[in-house]
Order: structure tokens, then C-alpha cells, then sequence
């Protein structure tokens, strides 16, 4: 079931909702009036942001929280209703946070007369709540450099050095496919570029894998399209093992590094050409006019259930099945090829200045929790000493659960052991559209944890071996039996 077509008709969908869960809801729905902007579909593009509103709002409680929830999506289409939306794809709410929490700060998008209305609402019930960004449009045009400015100037710097990349600015993925080409070519004896697959649109899914060790390590960015920052630093990291190898020749002695800056390659465009907000990818959905998946809430661990959502035109919904998406295939098949050799898989996501530990999926921790957060803590103690900034290490609550993700499955099923995922800058100021300025900084402060933490892993034993053997037979979709395997 879902937000579908031609089901019932729009009227008569939005009254029969009102019978169904009662006329205080459905009254704050069916009559805002919003604007067409945010676009779940292939509408003409681009989208426009102007008027919409980032709150943070603080919950103190299930009423707060089911508030903005019953606001979420679509108005008079939520999931798990059969209800045809009152204009297809118009969304009033988006959480940016990744999860809407029982307690504490919730960031969320929100469309102008929602906001209003939400407005209202929270101040009636005594919720309070902040506006981080006054206005989205504005803060897209200021996020990235225009060409004619300073960054025209350093974009020829840089092809002069052979290659686009600036750091100073966003780039598009032809960008940075040319910095892997460069980097590639010009350290050809520490650097070679590689391929997992294609996306739905058939776009490469490609990266550069640098060093001369047979331990291997994983870092990706850009699973979620609009998370920018993530494939800026991950380019920056890729700098930072080839054009500056001398400091990091201990670790590229004895690992080997695949980095990938940009996994969800039609998405990302799609956030530079059409809706700066995009996080999915771009496959069509069977039964429903919205596009794509949440590719990380797309893995075969516990899939389907927490911080994601069955419904098409969800920002998080999971996919028809695991897997159902050509590039989380192509990460799956990638790791399990390697999982005798991968020991680590970090990805990096942005915002909130966070280093996650396994597991999101469940409460319980892994068995070796205490030294899988040893390592990240090396990892945000580093950061530190680089830049001051804060990163936590929160634990996973009944509250912030997430099904589906990357490193969950690295770790449970493909038993890559040290699993982490990074939410990049800032805690909320700018969210999702941080300023191109704090690239550089970020990318210091991410090479320092990242580099603390591969140093920071224990040596090789001779129990390895076994543990290969274990993950030959860790089924798919283990999900809470593959929770507690061990590496030894
Ligand atoms: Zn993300």
C-alpha cells in the first residue's frame, strides 16, 4: 500500500482519512496550501527552495514527536494509507535529522505555510524550536562558490596541476572521476583507479585504490546524494594517500586503500541538476511515480524495519526488497569479494559530527564493542587535536535504531570487523548545504581520524583465517543471529 495513483479520488481519499484518524489532523492537511517545489518525481526541475524553513525543533516527548511525524512526507498521503496525495510529490516535512528521536533536538525541513502552521502548533503545545536556516534558496546559493568568483581562479590552478578538483568548491562527479583518472596516472606506481558497477542510469561507480598492503581497507562518500561535504572529503582523503603519501607511507606499506568518493553517482548529479535536496537514488519504483531508494537503509541487515520507510515517496524508504539497487549490489559484491582481507569499512555521511559504531539495527552491541569503539575513539581524539571540533560517539537507543545500513551489514554479514560511519560537519547551522569554505578544514580534521584510526587497528592474527570461514556461512539477512558473530 502507499501513495499511489488513481486509487481513490483526491476528495474522497481526504475525507475518508478524516473518518479513519479523526478530524484534528486531517483539518492541518488537507487545506495548506503548498508550494510546488520539492519534487518526489521527474518534474522539470530545478526545484526551488525559496520560503522553506529549517527548524529545530527540541522534543520533549511522543506528542512532539508524532506532531511532526503526521506532517511528514505528504499531507493526506502517509504510509501504509491508500490515500492519493492532495498534488502528487508535494512534501511538507522532511526530517534532516536522520531520525525523528522521542527526546532531543529534531532538525527539519519544512515547506512555507507548513511552517507556519507547525509553527503554531509547537508553540501551543509548548514545544520550542529554533530556525537554524530562514531560507533554504538562500543558503543553496551561498553554499557553493559561483565559477566567476575566487573558485574559477583555483579551478585553474588546479588543471593546471592536471586535474579540477579545488576543494574550495563543489564539484561534479565528472570531477572528481577526472581527480581518480589524475591521481591514477600521476602516482601510478602507489594508485590505481577501479570500478564496483553501474548505477541505474549507467553511470560508473568508481574509485581509486591506493597502497601496497595486503590488509585492505573501505571508505566511501556519497551514498546519499545530497550529503556534498561527503564526497569533498573523501576526495580530500584521496589526496591525502597519494599527492601526500610521505606522511601516511606506514599505513600504505601495509594496507591497501579502496576509496570511493561518490556511490550514488545518479543521485548526486541529480542533486546538482535538479533538487539540491535529493538523498536517493534514481531507479523507477514498480506501482509508484516516485523515484529511487534510500540505498542505505537498502542492505540486507534487518531490513525493513527501524528509520525507514515503505513507501515509495519516503526520502528513506528502503527498496522493494535488500538489494533491489544496482549500486548497493555492487557495493555487496565488491566486500564480499574482499571480506578475507577487508578490516575495516568507514562511510561518510554528513551532518551532526558523529562517529557511529556498530550497531544501528539493534541495541545490542558486538561482542568486541569495547574494541570497535576503542578505535573510534583514537579516531575522535585525533580529530580533536586537529581542529578542535567535538565528534561523539553515541550509542544506538530504541529511539535511533536504523535498519539496512552499510556498515551493519559489513560487519554482520560480510564480517569486515572495524565498521564506522562518519556524520561529517556541522551539527545543524548549515546542515546538509555547509558552506564550500569548511571543505579544507573538514577534510584535515577527517584525514587525522581516519589515519589515527587505521593505525589504531589491532595486527593481524592467525585467528582471521577462521574467522573467514565463519563469514563463508553467514547467511544474508542474518539480522539478529549474525549480530553477535564473532571475528574469532
Ligand atoms: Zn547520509
Amino acid at each position: 500500500m502507499g501513495c499511489r495513483r488513481g486509487e481513490l479520488p483526491v476528495l474522497g481519499a481526504v475525507l475518508a482519512l478524516a473518518l479513519l484518524v479523526g478530524p484534528r489532523v486531517l483539518a492541518q492537511r488537507a487545506d495548506i496550501e503548498l508550494v510546488p517545489a520539492l519534487s518526489g518525481g521527474d518534474g522539470p526541475g530545478p526545484v526551488t527552495y525559496s520560503g522553506y524553513q529549517v527548524l529545530r525543533v527540541q522534543v520533549t516527548g511522543t506528542d512532539t514527536a508524532e506532531l511532526l511525524r503526521s506532517y511528514e512526507n505528504n499531507p493526506g498521503c502517509t504510509a501504509g494509507t491508500a490515500v492519493q496525495p492532495v498534488q502528487p510529490f508535494i512534501i511538507a516535512l522532511h526530517f534532516w535529522s536522520e531520525s525523528a528521536v522521542q527526546e532531543g533536538p529534531v532538525d527539519v525541513l519544512v515547506a512555507p505555510d507548513v511552517g507556519r502552521r507547525l509553527k503554531e502548533e509547537l508553540t501551543r503545545s509548548g514545544a520550542s524550536y529554533t530556525v537554524n536556516i530562514e531560507d533554504v534558496q538562500e543558503a543553496i546559493k551561498r553554499e557553493n562558490p559561483s565559477d566567476l568568483l575566487q573558485p574559477r581562479l583555483q579551478v585553474r590552478q588546479s588543471l593546471q596541476q592536471g586535474h579540477p578538483l579545488t576543494w574550495r568548491k563543489y564539484h561534479r562527479l565528472a570531477d572528481h572521476h577526472q581527480y581518480l583518472d589524475f591521481v591514477a596516472l600521476r602516482y601510478g606506481d602507489l594508485c590505481e583507479t577501479f570500478s564496483i558497477g553501474t548505477s541505474t542510469e549507467g553511470r560508473d561507480i568508481k574509485g581509486v585504490k591506493c597502497g601496497r598492503g595486503k590488509r585492505e581497507i573501505w571508505i566511501d562518500g556519497g551514498i546519499h546524494a545530497r550529503e556534498w561535504i561527503s564526497p569533498a572529503v573523501v576526495s580530500y582523503l584521496i589526496r591525502e594517500f597519494s599527492e601526500r603519501s610521505p606522511t601516511s607511507n606506514d599505513i600504505l606499506s601495509n594496507f591497501t586503500l579502496y576509496i570511493i568518493p561518490v556511490l550514488n553517482p545518479d543521485g548526486y548529479e541529480y542533486s546538482h541538476t535538479h533538487d539540491r535536496m535529493w538523498r536517493k537514488t534514481r531507479s523507477k519504483n514498480a506501482d509508484s511515480t516516485c523515484i529511487g531508494v534510500d540505498a542505505n537503509r537498502n542492505f540486507d541487515i534487518s531490513w525493513g524495519k527501524s528509520g525507514t520507510s515503505q513507501e515509495p515517496c519516503a526520502v528513506t524508504y528502503g527498496g522493494p526488497h535488500p538489494f533491489s539497487e544496482p549500486e548497493t549490489r555492487a557495493i555487496r559484491d565488491f566486500v564480499l569479494a574482499h571480506k578475507d582481507k577487508l578490516e575495516m569499512f568507514i562511510t561518510l555521511h554528513s551532518y551532526s559530527e558523529l562517529l557511529f559504531v556498530p550497531y544501528a539495527f539493534t541495541i545490542q552491541k558486538p561482542d568486541d564493542y569495547d574494541e570497535v569503539r576503542a578505535v573510534a575513539e583514537r579516531g575522535v581524539a585525533a580529530l580533536r587535536a586537529a581542529s578542535g571540533r567535538e565528534f561523539s560517539i553515541p550509542r544506538t537507543t530504541p529511539y535511533n535504531q536504523l535498519s539496512g545500513v552499510s556498515d551493519d551489514w559489513a560487519k554482520a554479514v560480510a564480517g569486515v570487523r572495524f565498521t564506522y560511519t562518519f556524520e561529517l560537519r556541522d551539527k545543524g547551522a548549515h546542515g546538509f548545504l555547509l558552506p564550500a569554505e569548511e571543505i579544507e578544514p573538514s577534510g584535515r580534521e577527517i584525514a587525522a581520524a581516519v589515519k589515527a584510526m587505521i593505525r589504531a587497528l589491532p595486527a593481524p592474527t592467525r585467528q582471521s583465517g577462521d574467522a573467514a570461514e565463519h563469514r563463508e556461512t553467514a547467511a544474508p539477512a542474518a539480522g539478529k543471529r549474525a549480530a553477535g558473530r564473532r571475528f574469532y
